[in-house]
């Protein structure tokens, strides 16, 4: 079956009113990017990266189609050669084919002003331009080179990505903070100086986009650090500092297990404290792993944190010596499988359905209440239980099941609670 994909979070539940324990979103501007906005209190938007060569322009739209079916509502793309650049417009025909209608953003380094005049086509079938202040070129070639980007990006009326990362820092900038540090009478060490260049670096950059001609509300600032505690001190002295949306990630956050834990812990601190309007999650893919697992570490963090809802959850018991099969990790695997599989035709079809709780408990101990506190749940038996497994839902037992069909069966009943419980959307 065919969806049409856009970004469109506007439209996307978010709970960011109910964010408990959390300060309030931070006020910020609101940014349109194609079809999404970025901050002035809308949910907080999922983006990713392609890593194919952008040239390439069959697996580029073969991975920005694939990102944004697993709900990635921005896409950036590099931008880094005459050939990328020549690719992008064909790029988003080719998506548009597809009925995927993500926005799509260029990033651009060294060459950027170069690629945009020669390729007006390009700058006009991205959504938004990301440059980075640090790249743009050195000493006298710096500002006329950044002023063709602004130039272009308010000729197309696009909307920029003030991009600082602490790897390609504008070091003319950082110069020049370093020696005025050491004429001062109480001068900070170097790691604090560095913090001030990064968040200066944006909010000079963003002045001086705003002198070219682009309006204020075209402007999204990031400064990305490899270290959660730097990306946090970072945020917080930017974001007390300025009303743009600010895009959040790690620069670099790492493989596997501890890019994600990097990254949850940086930015569960920020969006806790109110901090962020767009993240990335930069995760290395090990060798031949898809290119969405960043696009659903976010998904997972934002939820995690009450901030949005995307996928209903499934609550699984860790299991222990009660389970000494691993029958109920299984069937935890299969629920959770199956509730991904299923949820782009239920989302289509169904409201609220991403707010659904799903239990899949080992045994008796913790089974029955942890489901009876889900939408619905499972307890299976543990060793030495009777071979069978109540299903609760709303609060109430409705069916025991048995035999080899348990997860079928399980199955087939949280299908006929969805269809039963969240009311069908309009057509
Ligand atoms: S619910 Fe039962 S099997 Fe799961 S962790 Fe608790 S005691 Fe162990």
């Amino acid at each position: 079956m065919a969806y049409i994909i856009r970004g469109m979070n506007d439209f996307s539940p978010a709970t960011d009113s109910h964010t408990g324990p959390f300060k309030p979103r931070r006020r910020s501007v609101g940014v349109r990017v194609g079809s999404v906005t970025v901050g002035g209190g809308a949910p907080v938007v999922v983006q990713s990266m392609t890593n194919t060569d952008t040239a390439d322009v069959e697996a580029t739209v073969e991975q920005v189609e694939a990102l944004a079916r697993a709900g990635s509502e921005l896409v950036r793309v590099t931008v880094n050669t005459e050939a990328a650049a020549a690719a992008v417009p064909a790029i988003k025909k080719g998506l548009a084919r597809r009925g995927v209608f993500v926005p799509l953003v260029g990033d651009f380094h060294f060459n950027g002003h170069r690629l945009l005049t020669a390729h007006p086509e390009c700058a006009d079938a991205l959504d938004k331009l990301r440059v980075n202040p640090g790249n743009v070129g050195r000493g006298s070639k710096r500002d006329p080179q950044f002023t063709t980007i602004i130039e272009i990006a308010v000729k197309h009326d696009k909307p920029v990505r003030i991009g600082v990362n602490w790897g390609s820092l504008d070091q003319d900038l950082l110069t020049r903070l370093m020696d005025e540090n050491a004429k001062s009478a109480e001068p900070k060490d170097a790691d604090e100086v560095m913090f001030d260049a990064m968040v200066e670096s944006a909010l000079r950059s963003a002045a001086r986009v705003e002198e070219i001609g682009l309006a204020h509300d075209k402007i999204i600032l990031s400064c990305k650090m490899s270290r959660v505690q730097d990306l946090v001190r970072v945020y917080r002295a930017l974001a007390a500092r300025c009303d743009y949306p600010l895009h959040v990630g790690l620069t670099e956050a790492g493989m596997g297990v501890k890019g994600i834990a990097s990254s949850a812990a940086g930015l569960a601190v920020l969006l806790a404290e109110g901090i962020g309007d767009t993240i990335r999650v930069s995760l290395t893919p090990e060798p031949g792993a898809a290119r969405e697992k960043e696009v659903l570490v976010c998904q997972e963090i934002l939820q995690a944190l009450g901030l949005r809802a995307f996928m209903p959850s499934v609550t699984a018991c860790p299991g222990c010596g009660r389970t000494t099969s691993t029958f109920f990790q299984q069937l935890a695997q299969d629920i959770q499988g199956y509730i991904r599989e299923r949820m782009p035709a239920w989302k289509e079809r169904y409201e609220g359905v991403e707010e659904m709780k799903v239990a899949v408990m080992g045994c008796v101990v913790n089974g029955p209440g942890e489901s009876k506190h889900a939408n619905i749940g499972i307890s299976l038996p543990g060793s030495g239980e009777k071979p069978v497994a109540p299903v609760f839902e709303d609060g109430k037992k409705t069916v025991t099941l048995k035999g080899d069909a348990i997860a079928a069966d399980f199955q087939k009943l949280v299908d006929a609670y969805v269809e039963r419980s969240y009311p069908q959307r309009a057509a």
